[in-house]
């Protein structure tokens, strides 16, 4: 099992093991969710709004379309 990639409040490494689907032990998995946020954030966010607004449109309109027959 990989070491934790977090840091204690000393500032040292982690000496933990990190868990199965993460870098980061449990003590330490926000350590990993702020870094992978703060990597890119815009371009995510940006990518993820425009793919759920154009299945809400989606959904939207074929409800439309069922409600006018
Ligand atoms: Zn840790």
């Amino acid at each position: 099992m990989a070491q934790c990639e977090g840091k204690t409040k000393k500032g040292d490494r982690c000496r933990r093991d990190a868990s199965a689907d993460s870098s980061f032990c449990t003590i330490h998995q926000d350590q990993g969710i702020r870094a992978r946020e703060t990597r890119e954030p815009e371009e995510w966010d940006h990518d993820a709004i425009l793919k759920a607004a154009l299945g809400f449109a989606l959904v939207g309109v074929l409800l439309l379309l069922r409600f006018r027959r």
